[in-house]
C-alpha cells in the first residue's frame, strides 16, 4: 500500500495553492509547494549576490543550499540555513526574479530531482505517514509526477488572476508582471496552459474555492475507490 499523489498544476492567481492546501488539510495529506523551492533558491542567490547570467553559478547555489520543507497544509514552512523564510520568498523581487531560476536548464533538474525524493519520501512514510501528498506546481501533472494518482491543470481567466492577485494589497502593475510576465518567461521552459492527456482542465474563474475544493476531492475519491 503506497499513498496517492494529488499533481495540481497551472499558472498564478488560479487558486492552485488555496485549493491544494485545503484539499491536502481535509484528507489528511502533506501539502508540497515546488514553486516555493524555486523561490527558495532565487533568495538564495541573491542573498549571496549570484550573477544570474552565470547559469553554472546558479546550479552550484541550487545543489549546495541548505534547506528544509515543512509540508504542513495548516502551516507550511521553508527554511534556508535554518532560518524561516515563508514569508521573504513571497516578497516582489523574489516573484521578478524567480524565472531566472526557473529557465536555467542547469539548475531546474537539481530542484525537479529534489521535488521528486520529496514526493517518494511522502508515499512511503514522511510527515504524512505515508497517506501521500498533494503537490502543486507548473510540471507536476507531465514531469514530476505524471504518474499521480489524480492531475489536475487549474486555469482563470487572465484579468480575474490579476485581480485575484492585486486583490491580495500590491500595485497592480508589480501584479500584472509578476503575474502575466512570470507566466510568460516560465511557459519558455515548461508548458503548463493546456492540459496533457490525462489532466483534467478545471477553471476556476467563475468557481468558489469551496467548488474548486470540492472537484478536486472528487477526482481525488474516484482515484482511491
Ligand atoms: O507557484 P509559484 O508562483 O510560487 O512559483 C514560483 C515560480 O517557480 C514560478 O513562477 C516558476 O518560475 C517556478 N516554478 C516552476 N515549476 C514548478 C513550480 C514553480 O518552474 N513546478
Amino acid at each position: 500500500m503506497t499513498g496517492i499523489v494529488i499533481a495540481i498544476d497551472g499558472p498564478a492567481g488560479t487558486g492552485k495553492s488555496t485549493v491544494s492546501r485545503e484539499v491536502a488539510r481535509r484528507l489528511g495529506l502533506a501539502y508540497f509547494d515546488t514553486g516555493a523551492t524555486y523561490r527558495v533558491a532565487t533568495l538564495a542567490c541573491l542573498r549571496e549576490g549570484v550573477d544570474f547570467t552565470v547559469t553554472s553559478d546558479v546550479a552550484a547555489m541550487v545543489a549546495t543550499m541548505n534547506v528544509e520543507l515543512v509540508l504542513d497544509p495548516a502551516n507550511p514552512r521553508i527554511l534556508l540555513d535554518d532560518e524561516d523564510v515563508s514569508a521573504l520568498i513571497r516578497t516582489d523581487t523574489v516573484a521578478l526574479t524567480v524565472s531566472k531560476v526557473a529557465t536555467n536548464l542547469e539548475a531546474r533538474p537539481i530542484l525537479q530531482q529534489m521535488q521528486r525524493d520529496v514526493i517518494a519520501a511522502e508515499v512511503e512514510g514522511g510527515r504524512s505517514g505515508g497517506k501521500g501528498v498533494v503537490v502543486e506546481g507548473r510540471d507536476i501533472t507531465t514531469v514530476i509526477a505524471p504518474e499521480a494518482d489524480v492531475r489536475i491543470l487549474m486555469t482563470a481567466d487572465d484579468e480575474v488572476r490579476v485581480a485575484r492577485r492585486a486583490g491580495e494589497g500590491a500595485d497592480v502593475a508589480t501584479v500584472r508582471e509578476a503575474v502575466l510576465g512570470r507566466d510568460k518567461k516560465d511557459a519558455t521552459v515548461v508548458s503548463f496552459h493546456e492540459a496533457a492527456d490525462g489532466v483534467l482542465t478545471l477553471d476556476t474563474t467563475d468557481l468558489t474555492i469551496e467548488e474548486a475544493v470540492q472537484a478536486v476531492l472528487e477526482r481525488a475519491a474516484e482515484a482511491s475507490a
